[in-house]
């Protein structure tokens, strides 16, 4: 994608404005270069696409750099396969990095680094335990405690941070902190923790190093390394900037990104936190990081979310520094308007009900239809008729209310791009339950060459029986009864019923196509569910408010 596909005139956002500030200033010398840079430690979430829009976006549009950077600095909770998924994501999303990097690529200059801030006595070896460091840093209303390690010698942390490294030390014996104010009103700020010792393997740097660079440290210093001339960040890193300030200033790098923080994506009816997701995954109340219930890029592409209905999405949604939770509803209507004219339309049968044309002779016919009525560039498809047919049971009322639209008993309805049929006679069994309609089709009522005079009630779906295929019918409910579940008890607030499973029946000429995507008519649209099995999962309803 080279250009958003917005109105020309409309208001730019904060951060495009700046952009444009600093375009015209000339204080741009490499251009607009901006940065993704997920930790791959989980798939990504539409939270992230607002990020991805966002930095892809910026640098398309005003002929920029955007490097898809992997924060891989704690490895115990990362992993190849998140990578994977991360880079499959984006691609998939629309948008091409113009490379992969890793702050793991940078550890050795970020350990350079450090020995300039150990050099500079703004750093230092402290050997207090996680705990010690935690209560000697105060709260927000009383200052913190020095390090009693704080006034080690330059020499001495020089050797105690190269035995760090050289593996002497059990992890937590040491840390390495920037020494900054222990009275800093901004907690951050108080001597925070740069590196960490952790005998684990890491997924590139296998067995080199046994001590991590902690975010804040790393961070900035890769923005530099890149030439990131805006690093845009939600906005809990507000907070940090003075520690990604100091960094880059104490440090002896060159260039200083400036850090800019917008607001996080939230949604109504779901949890967009990773550790969240974790457990809903782990927990097993979901199938999977791809289940189409859950907010991640890879449950939003199996339920048949096309990626541009994101990305409107994320358009619409804009850029500002109010934090919010958008309605669930803007991301389902951003998905039909993408599918109301993309989106071929068949039948398919959820709850069938079987109909019997009881003067029917021929054994079968060929009938057709548009695959969509307004566009015809997605053409026509044969649709198999004949005596025994499905309807849906919905559409079928043996005492029908006033102003009846559908099939009731002496009553009369078009099956849609085939004829008129009236329902003579409604068979039950032993309980009550009614299994079959013997109905009478009227053969001059063929849809485009109708001379019946006949007045239908309404136009209904229908599948002939014999040549339907028996299809799983997945729909998709809120995962969640509230809209804004609370990290504390979101378990609690998980809907029972978000999934319903239908044994239904769809038109081969579906199963036959290589489009995933479809409306079956008056239900809704349905996406199938990966390879060519007859498993469909639902993507969003026909209308708001089903
Ligand atoms: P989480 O809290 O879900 O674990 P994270 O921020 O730790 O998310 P990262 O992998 O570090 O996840 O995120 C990569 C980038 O995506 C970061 O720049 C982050 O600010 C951005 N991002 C994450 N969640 C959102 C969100 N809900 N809205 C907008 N941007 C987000
Ligand atoms: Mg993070």
């Amino acid at each position: 994608m080279t250009r958003r596909d917005a109105a020309e005139n409309e208001p730019k956002d904060f951060i495009r404005q700046r952009i444009e500030q600093d375009i015209a200033d000339q204080r741009l010398t490499g251009g607009v270069v901006t940065r993704f840079p997920p930790e791959p430690n989980g798939y990504l979430h539409i939270g992230h696409a607002k990020s991805i829009c966002l930095n892809f976006g910026v640098a398309a549009e005003y002929g920029g750099t955007t490097y898809l950077r992997f924060d891989d600095t704690n490895p115990i909770k990362e992993s190849e396969e998140y990578v994977e998924a991360i880079k499959e994501d984006v691609a998939w999303l629309g948008f091409n990095w113009t490379a992969v990097t890793h702050a793991s690529d940078y550890f050795e200059e970020l350990y350079k680094f450090a020995l300039d801030l150990i050099n500079k006595d703004k750093a230092y070896v402290c050997s207090l335990s996680g705990e010690e460091i935690r209560e000697s840093r105060g709260t927000l209303t009383e200052p913190g405690k020095n390090s009693p390690y704080r006034d080690r010698s330059v020499a001495e942390n020089l050797d105690l941070f190269a035995r760090m490294r050289a593996g002497e030390f059990a992890d937590g014996e040491h840390v390495l902190r920037a020494k900054i104010d222990m009275s800093s009103p901004n907690i951050n700020m108080r001597d925070p923790v740069l590196y960490r010792i952790r005998h684990v393997t890491h997924q590139r740097t296998g067995s080199d190093w046994c001590i991590y660079p902690m975010y804040d440290y790393t961070h900035c210093i890769c923005d530099a390394l890149e030439g990131i001339s805006h690093s845009l960040c939600t906005l809990e890193f507000e907070d940090h900037r003075p520690l990604y300030d100091w960094v880059i200033e104490n440090a002896n790098v060159n260039y200083h990104p400036p850090q800019i923080e917008f607001s996080r994506l939230g949604l109504e009816y779901t949890v967009m936190s990773k550790r969240l997701l974790h457990r809903l995954v782990d927990e097993h109340i979901v199938a999977g990081w791809d289940d189409p219930r859950m907010p991640t890029l890879a449950g939003l592409r199996r339920r048949g979310v096309p990626p541009a209905a994101i990305r409107e999405f994320c358009r619409r949604i804009g850029v500002t520094k109010q934090d919010n939770r958008i309605e669930m509803n803007l991301l389902d209507f951003c998905v039909r308007k993408d599918l109301e004219s993309t989106a071929p339309r068949g039948m398919g049968v959820l709850r069938p009900l079987r109909v019997t044309i009881t003067n029917w002779q021929d054994h079968s016919l060929m009938l057709s239809g548009p695959w969509h009525a307004q566009n015809e560039t997605l053409g026509v498809r044969e649709l198999p008729f004949g005596g025994s047919l499905y309807i849906e049971q919905d559409d079928f009322s043996e005492n029908p209310p006033k102003k009846w639209k559908r099939l009731a008993p002496g009553e009369m309805v078009r099956l849609r791009y085939a004829f008129i049929i009236r329902c003579d006679e409604v068979v039950k069994d032993a309980d009550g339950q009614i299994t079959e309609l013997r109905c009478t089709y009227f053969p001059e009522s063929r849809s485009g060459q109708d001379t019946s005079g006949l007045k239908p009630n309404g136009v209904i779906h229908w599948l002939s029986a014999d040549h339907a295929i028996p299809a799983e019918i997945r729909d998709y409910g809120r995962l969640f009864t509230v809209p804004d579940p609370s990290a504390a008890t979101f378990l609690d607030d998980i809907n029972p019923n978000s999934l319903t499973v239908f044994d239904g029946f769809v038109e081969p000429a579906i199963i036959n196509s290589k489009t995933r995507r479809f409306q079956f008519e008056r239900q809704g649209y349905f996406c199938k569910d990966g390879g060519d099995a007859a498993v469909f999962n639902k993507t969003v309803s026909l209308r708001e408010g089903f």
